[in-house]
């Protein structure tokens, strides 16, 4: 059998039997990042995430500096996805050996940058020749274990809201790869670049929802898989209401102008590094609110969960509903081998 007909998530379900073998894990494979006890109350999480060259991102479309700033940021998205602080950082480089040092330099001066903003710690990796670059960072996090957030405490009722706007980085990304540059305006081709060069993970959301959200995943993959994850893990069904899905006006004006659909970006495209979260109803007004005043991120929601056998589905602002697929980036069934956006 070959890898593209079980898929990324097919091969993980089979990998994850039997890899147990001793006490302190709280949660192991099927979250953002893995929640273990070393000390009773005090929750370490670890997490990691490989960006390889060719597969990953194309080193003629991002600096340096802003690929090591992504690969760091990816990885505290999902210490954010639990709720958790970042603290530490091991890096393992592999190097194709005609690469220039300052090349190497300025990924760390990009991973540096972050850390320097979020109080993390780099404290060791390896480093080995490589026939393509890559990079492989694995970020150890805490929680209080009365404030862990995983995927699987959703109920039906809990409504379900992201923070930010999605889409934004499918869009930045479409612009990079447009074989011919359209006439985008230059601040919308900004904002957009921007999003999909240098995402800021979700650390202050993140720790406002810590103890409060009932679920939460980073959108890596794209709301759609997303929601999947969450409602898998939390045995519910959802309803994602199309027309409540936040989607930027920069976001908007590229679609337009390259013929795509931005609500696709948006379900598919992935890499937003947004959190999605649920919340009891009674709850969600107060604490958005709140979370809005405290970091000055914008929160919406976009759905509610629902008993299991309804399903998940996408609903129009006409009534109409239709099943709402996955989609999202599977490594193993992507198409072509040419993609160029960074993913977990
Ligand atoms: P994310 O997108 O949040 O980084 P992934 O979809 O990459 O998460 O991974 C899903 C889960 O599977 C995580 O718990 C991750 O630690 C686990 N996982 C992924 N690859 C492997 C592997 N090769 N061996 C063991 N666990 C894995
Ligand atoms: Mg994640």
């Amino acid at each position: 059998m070959e890898l593209k007909e079980i898929g990324e998530f097919g091969l993980i379900d089979r990998l994850r039997v039997g890899c147990l073998h001793g006490g302190g894990v709280i949660r192991g494979i099927g979250d953002d990042a893995a929640v273990l006890e070393f000390t009773p109350g005090a929750l370490v999480l670890a997490t990691c995430d490989m960006l390889v060259e060719g597969r990953h991102f194309l080193r003629q479309h991002i600096t340096p500096y802003q690929l090591g700033r992504k690969a760091l940021a990816v990885n505290l998205s999902d210490i954010a996805a639990m709720g958790g602080t970042p603290r530490h950082v091991l890096v393992s480089i592999g190097l194709p050996p005609d690469l220039g040092v300052e090349f190497v330099e300025g990924i760390y001066e990009g991973m540096k940058g972050l850390a320097a903003a979020t109080s993390v710690n780099i404290v060791g990796g390896d480093t080995v020749a490589a026939p393509v670059l890559t990079l492989d960072l694995t970020v150890l996090g805490e929680v209080e274990s009365e404030r862990l957030v995983l995927r699987c405490g959703a109920r039906p009722g809990d409504l379900l809201l992201v923070t930010g706007e999605l889409g934004a980085s499918a869009a930045g990304l479409a612009l990079l790869l447009a074989a011919k540059k359209t006439a985008v305006p230059e601040e919308v081709a900004r904002s957009l670049l921007a999003a999909h060069l240098e995402p800021r993970p979700r650390l202050a959301e993140g720790r406002f929802l810590a103890g409060k959200a009932t679920a939460m995943i980073d959108i890596s993959d794209g709301l759609a898989s997303e929601v999947h994850h969450i409602c898998a893990e939390s045995g519910v069904g959802a309803v994602v209401w199309a027309e409540r899905v936040p989607i930027g006006p920069a976001t908007r004006e590229a679609a337009r102008l390259l013929g795509r659909d931005p609500l696709d970006w948006a379900l598919y495209g992935g890499e937003d590094y947004e959190l999605l979260f649920a919340l009891p109803p009674g709850r969600a007004e107060e604490v958005t609110l709140c979370l809005t005043a405290t970091t000055g991120t914008p929160v919406g929601v976009i759905g509610e969960c629902r008993p299991a056998e309804e399903g998940i589905r996408l609903c129009y602002p006409s009534g109409e509903s239709v099943p709402l697929s996955p989609g999202g980036f599977d490594h193993f069934r992507a198409e072509g081998g040419g993609e160029t956006a960074l993913r977990g």
